[in-house]
């Protein structure tokens, strides 16, 4: 096994072996991954005593550099050759949890102990590094037999409930592997699907970033739904029967729009979660979800806390006959629940989410629910609609829906042509004609001022002007044709 470690890893390792001796092991993902032949470049030690000592002998051994994390027992070396990963020591720790989906109690352990915190079998093996039985595996917990066998298995039958994030890391590891979660654990993670909505939106949210940066992410992520999990995050979640098809597409388009467009802003994540969400997901939806999971979202105010009191209601008391004053009623399947400290009102027959807290009243903006729109947009468009007409219709999109839009295999091809066009071309034109060169004709900025600017970069658009100087005869065109003041 030790054949598998590159050469210049080996020799970090045994350095760390010769300083720490029997108290520093190479633990998790890197030792799972040396076992699979896979290659993993997150060096994690865990250190029997004290991390942060280890880690100092071993920097200036290195000339690195050191972070250290004293609250958590644990610090980084960055080694002098950055050629070479870095390399975490942690100190090892016991855990004990306290309630479900609750941060656990930490005290300083054995070995032992720290294998024994964590998920699975897989994952709780550690390398021996002293000089005497160096690449010796402990392995308490069957994961070398459950790595054979390509199986995924808890330490024990609290595991998920101490922790429901596992539920996505089983899926995640079995996807990415190739594995199968053991049949005891499905029943675990059954069992728990009712905390999950305990966790915070952004510890969920975490772990689907995470599920989304997979090479199989489809898979996982249909895997999730067959276990009920999208549902149960938030009620009516539910994944496209074409996702997996979906998901190989925006990867496609995403390595397409990092090779052809310079954009900084272009977020090959937000392009990941719009796949998600598909074009099936009512944008209330979208909306009630990003909020939840603190996804990118913003709350433009509807009614203010003043406002509300003059027409005599209290938003702090959220209820049916306060948004029936307000002028917001609400349908008999609204739901109201409590999350990030404020009031989430999803009114599925009236498809609308509201935020209320601080006595104010929200709604819920997310540029997640550009794809969705630009269906319907795209929908209306006609093939004799011109280039002004699309940059107009286009312009409000974001970037990473417009991506989407122009490999949407459902979108038919010349719409998406016009698509591309807006991405490549239209968006990229500079007006001929500038609002200092009106000015400098000495127009007065105004309504007037606006059209006249619009209607001369339409005709750039429209190929009825080619340059400047032809656009500045459009302009005259213009005046001479002006109603007489
Ligand atoms: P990846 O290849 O996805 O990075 P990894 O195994 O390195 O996999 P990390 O999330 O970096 O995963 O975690 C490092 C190690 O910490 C894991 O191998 C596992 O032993 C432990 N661990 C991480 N998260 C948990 C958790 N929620 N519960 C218990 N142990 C965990």
């Amino acid at each position: 096994m030790i054949r598998n470690i590159p050469e210049p890893i080996l020799n970090l390792l045994y350095e760390i072996g010769e300083v720490a001796g029997k108290n520093a092991y190479l633990v998790g993902g890197f030792v799972r991954d040396l076992l699979l032949k896979q290659p993993s470049l997150d060096i994690d030690i865990v250190v029997e005593g004290d991390a942060i000592r280890v880690a100092k002998a071993m920097c200036d051994r290195w000339n690195g550099t050191l972070e250290v994390h004293p609250q958590f027992g644990t610090a980084t070396v960055t080694h002098g050759n950055i050629d070479l990963p870095k390399v975490d020591f942690v100190t090892a720790r016991r855990e004990t949890y306290q309630g479900a989906g609750t941060l656990p109690i930490v005290q300083s352990g054995k070995i032992t102990d720290d294998l024994r915190r964590r998920d699975f079998s897989i994952n709780a093996l550690a390398m021996r590094l002293d000089p005497n039985a160096f690449g010796t595996i402990v392995d308490k917990t069957g994961g070398l037999a459950d790595l054979e066998a390509g199986i995924i298995r808890v330490l024990h039958k609290q595991s998920f409930i101490d922790d429901p994030t596992r539920i996505f890391r089983a899926s995640r590891y079995a996807g990415r592997y190739g594995f199968r979660i053991a049949e005891t654990d499905v029943v675990l993670i059954q069992e728990t699907l009712p905390i999950l909505p305990q966790l915070s939106g952004e510890r969920i949210r975490n772990e689907i970033d995470r599920v989304l940066l997979e090479k199989n992410a489809a898979k996982i992520v249909e895997h999730l739904a067959e276990l009920g999990v999208w549902e149960t995050i938030f009620t009516d979640w539910h994944i496209s029967a074409t996702f997996a098809d979906d998901f190989k597409k925006a990867e496609q388009a995403i390595t397409w729009a990092s090779a052809h467009l310079e954009d900084e802003a272009f977020q090959p994540d937000r392009v990941r979660w719009m796949t998600l969400f598909g074009t099936h997901t009512p944008i209330y939806q979208i909306e009630a979800i990003s909020f939840r999971l603190v996804l990118e979202h913003q709350l433009q105010r509807l009614i203010s806390r003043t406002q509300a009191m003059k027409r005599g209601v209290s938003l702090e008391e959220v209820t049916v006959p306060v948004f029936e004053k307000l002028g917001f009623p609400l349908s008999k399947n609204t739901s109201i629940k409590q999350h990030n400290g404020m009031w989430c009102i999803v009114d599925p027959d009236n498809m609308k989410t509201y935020v209320c807290g601080d006595g104010n009243l929200y709604r819920v903006q997310t540029p997640l629910t550009a794809y969705k729109q630009l269906e319907q947009t795209v929908t209306t468009l006609k093939e004799t609609v011109k280039p002004s007409e699309i940059y107009q219709l286009l312009k409000p999109y974001p970037i990473e829906a417009l991506v989407l839009g122009s490999v949407d295999a459902r979108v038919p091809e010349w719409k998406r042509e016009k698509i591309a066009d807006y991405l490549f071309t239209l968006r990229k034109t500079q007006p001929f004609i500038t609002g200092d060169d009106l000015i400098a004709l000495g127009e007065k900025p105004g309504k007037t001022f606006e059209t006249v600017l619009w209607e001369l970069f339409a005709a750039q658009l429209d190929g009825k002007t080619a340059t400047k100087s032809e656009a500045f005869r459009h302009l005259r065109g213009f005046k001479d044709h002006a109603p007489a003041k």
